[in-house]
């Protein structure tokens, strides 16, 4: 069986009992960054073969994962925070499982922008999650674009670094609408800023830290 499992995304508390249970009794746990995965196994009290699963090595490594799988093993991909497969190679481990009929299953917990959304006070009956936007501003507008018109909450993930150069563009494509800056959420410095675009950006630091998510008002009035 090859089991996404879901991991803290900062708390180190968040996580289920079943998890645990999960990560103890695998043969193997894959990660994007076993060092990390180390840190996290320890913190509860596992000893467990690692081996990593990242975007430069996804195909290979996912071919062995898929070979371990075929002699009886059981594998668990951890993210490096969060849910695996949402915003990390997770997703590509997914559709190899499914082309190759390989038994997999989800062990549930944190998701950054799930946190986010609900704490935003934004539209939760209609949101369209985006992940990273392209790094560099044309491109960025171009992939902003395709959502102007949309009525639904858009939810983004953002290095600190492009915060600020995110929403001077979100501001250029989506007019001032009301945003929600959500950061370094289940960490001691949790925060979840709320106001027009054009104000959160006054707001943000010459050198931001932590991890944000960036959520903004669909188009049009909200109705609920
Ligand atoms: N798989 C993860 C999940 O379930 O949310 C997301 C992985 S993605 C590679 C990392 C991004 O998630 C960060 O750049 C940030 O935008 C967001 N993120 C992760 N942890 C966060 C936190 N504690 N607070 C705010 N945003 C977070």
């Amino acid at each position: 069986m090859l089991y996404f499992v879901a991991t803290p995304i900062g708390n180190m508390s968040d996580i289920t009992l079943r998890a645990i249970e999960v990560l103890k009794a695998v043969d193997m746990v894959a990660s994007e960054d076993t060092r990390r995965t180390g840190r996290l196994l320890k913190q509860y009290d596992i000893s467990k073969p690692q081996m990593s699963f990242h975007e430069h090595n996804k195909a290979h490594a996912g071919a062995r994962i898929l070979g371990h799988l075929a002699e009886g093993k059981d594998v668990a991909l951890v993210a490096d925070a969060g849910t695996p497969g949402i915003s990390d190679p997770g997703y590509t481990l997914v559709r190899s499982a499914i082309e190759h009929g390989c038994e997999f299953t989800m062990v549930p917990g944190p998701c950054a922008f799930v946190m986010a959304l609900v704490l935003s006070g934004l539209p939760t009956h209609g949101f369209t999650f985006r992940g990273f936007a392209p790094k560099k501003s044309g491109q960025r507008q171009r992939f902003l674009a395709v959502d102007a018109q949309s009525p639904h909450t858009l939810i983004f993930y953002e290095s600190p670094y492009r915060v600020k150069k995110f929403l001077q563009d979100a501001l250029v494509v989506f007019g001032d609408r009301q945003a929600v800056l959500a950061r370094e959420l289940t960490k001691m410095f949790e925060s979840v800023d709320r106001g027009p675009m054009s104000q959160l950006i006054e707001t943000i630091p010459e050198k931001p830290k932590g991890e944000y998510v960036i959520l903004v008002h669909g188009c049009g009035e909200e109705k609920e």
